[in-house]
């Protein structure tokens, strides 16, 4: 049984706080929000006052935060994370944030000595609950060792990315290209409508052809032919557009700082936030092909 402390226990983190609890570890959580904090309590999570009091003591420290920002107020300062955890306590941080941030942070962590980790996921709400997200992680490899366990407890897929900052980066890159993928496949469908080609046949084509991707075999924007589809339910999420219009600003925000050309995922950036400017964030991202049809 680990000792862990778990700031954040949103859509994410709370599914995933209460796979930590029926996995045998002792958490103790805290959440700045009360309904966070009331469904967490009824899955056994330990509640304190503040996120000092909840890493009092705890083996490891694991974080599920909206924003960079947010990361950097919880883990720095006189009063952070990084000043209060226990000596020798890991930290593992979860939230998807701009590469620099977790860099900033990790670097922190290790002038004060103490291990940290990024390791953003996939899967969303829907993986947190199952305990089968993905797992992108960066930090050293020692680090890495002593997390595994407890990233297989929240998850199934666990890939160590290589070193502080490369499990953001791994995220971003993955993201920019499903974004990417989308517009290029609901460009594609919406071209073969007006072509007269029925929807079904381009998919019965170009998903056994060199058109084929990820993105279409299991998010297919139009209805009727995927059945995990979005498209199926009204582009009920999934995965929200407006997490998708986070990472691909992430990605750009990246691009920029390591000098890197992306005029595909600048482009994919600009359409998602005409599309969630448009009111359309809590849409899924497979929505955008609604954009693209002019409707
Ligand atoms: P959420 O808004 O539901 O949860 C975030 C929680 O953090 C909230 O409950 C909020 O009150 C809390 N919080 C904010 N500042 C805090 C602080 N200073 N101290 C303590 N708690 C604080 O968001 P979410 O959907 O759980 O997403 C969390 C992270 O996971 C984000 O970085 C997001 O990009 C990433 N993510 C989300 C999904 C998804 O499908 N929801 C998928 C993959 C990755």
């Amino acid at each position: 049984m680990t000792d862990i402390c778990f700031i954040g226990l949103g859509n994410m983190g709370g599914p995933m706080a209460c796979n930590l609890v029926k996995g045998g570890h002792k958490v103790t959580g805290f959440d700045l929000a009360p309904e966070a904090i009331a469904a967490a309590r009824e899955n056994g999570v330990a509640v304190s006052g503040s996120a000092a009091g909840a890493a009092e003591g705890a083996d490891v420290v694991i974080s599920m935060l909206p924003a960079g920002q947010h990361v950097r107020a919880v883990y720095t300062g006189p009063d952070g994370l990084i000043a209060k955890a226990r000596k020798g306590a890991l930290l593992i941080d979860c939230s998807t944030i701009d590469v620099t941030s977790a860099r900033a942070v990790e670097e922190a962590a290790r002038a004060a000595g103490l291990d940290m980790l990024d390791g953003p996921v996939s899967g969303g709400v829907a993986g947190a609950e199952a305990g089968t997200l993905t797992f992108m992680v960066g930090g050293s490899d020692k680090a890495f060792a002593r997390g595994k366990p407890l990233f297989e407890v929240m998850g199934k897929t666990i890939v160590h990315a290589g070193g502080p900052g490369n499990g953001q980066a791994a995220k971003v890159c993955n993201n920019m290209i499903l974004g990417i993928t989308m517009i290029g496949i609901s460009e594609a469908f919406t071209l073969a409508e007006k072509l007269g080609l029925e929807q079904q046949k381009l998919f019965d084509i170009s998903s056994k052809a060199s058109g084929s991707c990820w993105a279409m075999l299991n998010h297919l924007p139009v209805p009727g032919i995927v059945e995990a589809s979005a498209a199926n339910r009204d582009y009920k999420p999934g995965f929200a557009a407006a997490m998708m219009h986070k990472d691909l600003k992430l990605s750009q925000e990246a691009a920029s700082q390591a000098g890197a050309a992306t005029p595909l995922g600048a482009e994919a950036a600009a359409l998602y936030t005409m599309f969630v400017n448009a009111g359309n964030g809590g849409l899924d991202y497979s929505a955008i092909i609604k954009m693209i049809r002019g409707k």
